[in-house]
């Protein structure tokens, strides 16, 4: 199988709500679809979706990176996956985004040949993958309702932007706690926090009964995060601190955190999401898969690396609630409130419309 197109195409999805974080807000999503043809007829389906204040790539430098990647790619087989990383990195450094739609259609093209759903491609057994819900920052009353309407969907987990007002946020997690009893509830401090704001949160949070609070710090603050490991309560996760597998093993070294969380979109895709999972695994810290604006696209090869490794036990794979897709995406998944059910179709299962 040798690949013979590669076409990248910029769409535009606008979300139900403007959604808010301590970093940005967004009100429509931009991605950027890929498909790679080859000289079989398989076709593999990839997504690079852009979120400039956290991988510093947009709509249009994935579009770039593409057509610097392209010419490389033509003549390849999709399964030399391990060079065609190391070729994109060649190319250019960083731009994860890029990469990763680039990689979600090789594996698509893999499994496809293969006659597999990628999940079972890739070792796993279950195609089943329960989500969490996200709430954005905004008045706590409006997140206290918010909490309230998720469990009334059937989500067992919510996961809470802070970061931004310290007073807002206390408020919200008592209301919140308040309006959905028996929830997990996990927070998300997008950088937000000073390692004395993060120890006093952090005592908050454990009242609450908080399971985890994700990137409390700047993302370049490995020691403050060694830190407040060994001081929290409450266990803590990296996210804007672990690009890559080479930070994965830097967190590692330095104790710097409980859990990692892996993005397509930031590690460059599935190749380098299970790399990062291994170096996790291998020193005791389990992984959850995250999500920024992607569509179903990469939300299915995102819930098909969580079904495909038993130590990837969180997922955060909620986007595609946030906005209707089914203008560019025509099929991806099964999905009753909090169960994302892969389809048995090989490949990640995705069909477009556009
Ligand atoms: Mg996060």
């Amino acid at each position: 199988m040798r690949i013979t197109a590669v076409i990248p195409q910029r769409v535009s999805i606008p979300l139900h709500e403007p959604f808010v974080i301590s970093l940005g807000a967004i009100d429509a999503v931009d991605t950027v679809l890929v498909r790679i043809e080859t000289d079989e007829g398989l076709v593999g389906i990839g997504e690079g979706s852009a979120v400039g204040f956290v991988t510093g790539e947009t709509t249009d430098t994935v579009l770039g990176a593409i057509d610097q990647f392209t010419p490389m790619l033509l003549g390849l087989n999709p399964y030399a996956i391990e060079h065609i990383h190391h070729q994109m990195d060649r190319i250019l450094v960083r731009n994860g985004s890029a990469k990763a739609a680039i990689d979600i259609a090789c594996y698509d093209l893999m499994a496809q040949a293969a006659g597999l759903p990628l999940y079972q491609f890739l070792g796993g057994t279950s195609g089943e993958v329960r989500i969490d819900q996200t709430i954005g920052l905004g008045p706590p009353d409006v997140m206290a309702r918010q909490a309230a309407s998720i469990v009334a969907a059937g989500y067992t987990e919510i996961k809470i932007k802070a970061g931004s007002d310290e007073e807002l946020d206390r408020k919200a997690i008592g209301l919140i706690s308040a309006a959905a009893p028996g929830a997990r509830l996990k927070v998300d401090a997008n950088q937000g926090w000073t390692v004395p704001t993060a120890m006093s949160m952090l005592g908050i949070y454990a009242v609450y009964g908080v399971s985890l609070v994700e990137q409390p710090l700047p993302h370049w603050d490995i020691e403050g995060m060694a830190y407040l490991r060994s001081h929290s309560p409450i266990p803590i996760m990296a996210d804007e601190s672990c690009f890559t597998e080479h930070d994965a093993s830097v967190i590692v070294r330095r104790n710097a955190a409980d859990l990692i969380n892996i993005k397509l979109m930031k590690c460059g895709g599935i190749y380098r999401g299970l790399q990062i999972n291994t170096i996790a695994e291998a020193a005791g810290i389990e992984c959850m898969v995250g999500c920024m604006l992607e569509s179903r696209v990469a939300i299915a090869a995102g819930a098909h690396l969580v079904a495909s490794r038993a130590n990837i036990r969180h997922a955060d794979l909620d986007s595609f609630t946030d906005f209707d897709d089914s203008s560019v995406v025509s099929s991806a998944f099964g999905f009753v409130p909090p169960v994302i059910y892969l389809s048995d179709e090989p490949g990640i299962g995705v069909k477009l419309k556009v």
